[in-house]
């Protein structure tokens, strides 16, 4: 053979091993980018994911992921994170809580058009402050909360088939014991029934509704420290003059002005789980609510 002819022939079989190589590897790149044929369901906030975690336990070719950090607690006022929009960006369903608590939910659908949102609070009965501001802390309210979990089931069905008994199942056995717990906290907390309380953080204003409360709510954003001195003054007014044995708030609230109310008055402070974080254990709710039992029974002994 020709030397030059040789050498041509191996210059053309090095040539092409090499762009083969690269063809390879840059498919293999690309794969890497290429969805892993699972549904990602992101839910907005803790009691989202909570909720979620329940009905989508043992689902099929399933993601779940929780989009604001447990410790950031409720997102009414809330600005979305970086991290926040790379996990909805490629999300294929999103669970909202609703009412307004995401008044974010534009800017994250301009990102991911294709991403279905499931409005957990379309059954629930909201309730509208003086200044005509709903209230969307819905969930404190167990046959609320039930209610959510039966519209995030009826949409995850809809918008993932292939698990549609699953979600099903699940959705059943958590209101089996959802209505178990509702039994037992209705019974130990009848004597809320009428009471009259001074509410420092409006999530509570769903359970006292429940409860039968005869309830002030004062708007703080969950910032009891946050009231002026004048709303101060008029509460302790008030709490004083209608002979009001309870201040609520949250365990996680500073408690700066509730101390002072209850010093001025000697109204008891009661400093309850509003459910906006803690474990990601299934059954953080229904512990949650059992937490709050004990404690409002502690408080009235
Ligand atoms: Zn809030």
């Amino acid at each position: 053979m020709n030397k030059y002819l040789k050498y041509t022939l191996i210059g053309i079989v090095i040539i092409s091993v090499i762009v083969i190589l690269i063809v390879l590897n840059i498919n293999r790149n690309n794969k890497k980018e290429v969805d892993d044929g699972k549904t990602k369901i992101v839910t907005s906030f803790y009691p989202m994911y909570i909720i979620a975690e329940n009905i989508t336990e043992g689902a099929n070719n399933i993601e779940l992921v929780n989009m604001a950090d447990v410790n950031v607690g409720c997102l009414h006022d809330y600005t979305l994170t970086t991290e926040d929009m790379k996990k909805v960006e490629d999300a294929d369903i999103f669970i909202s809580n609703g009412l307004g608590m995401e008044n974010f939910i534009d800017k994250i659908l301009e990102s991911n058009s294709d991403m279905q949102v499931i409005d957990s609070s379309v059954d629930v009965t909201n309730l509208i402050s003086d200044d005509n501001e709903v209230n969307g802390h819905i969930w404190t309210n167990i046959d609320n909360y039930i209610k959510q979990v039966e519209s995030v089931a009826e949409g995850l069905k809809k918008v993932n088939e292939e698990n549609a008994a699953i979600y099903d199942e699940n959705a059943r056995e958590y209101i089996e014991k959802l209505n178990d717990l509702k039994k037992e906290y209705y019974e130990a907390l009848e004597i809320l029934n009428g009471k009259k309380a001074v509410v420092l953080n409006e999530a509570f204003e769903y359970m006292g509704q429940e409860l039968g409360l005869d309830m002030i709510v004062i708007k703080t954003d969950h910032e009891e420290s946050t009231l002026s001195a004048e709303v101060l003054k008029n509460t302790i007014d008030r709490v004083k003059k209608e002979n009001i044995e309870m201040i609520i708030i949250d365990k996680n609230d500073n408690k700066s002005n509730a101390e002072t109310i209850s010093k001025e008055t000697g109204a008891k402070i009661f400093e309850l789980n509003s459910g906006l974080s803690g474990t990601l254990d299934k059954d953080a709710y229904i512990n949650s609510c059992i937490e709050n039992i004990s404690i409002i029974q502690a408080g009235l002994m």
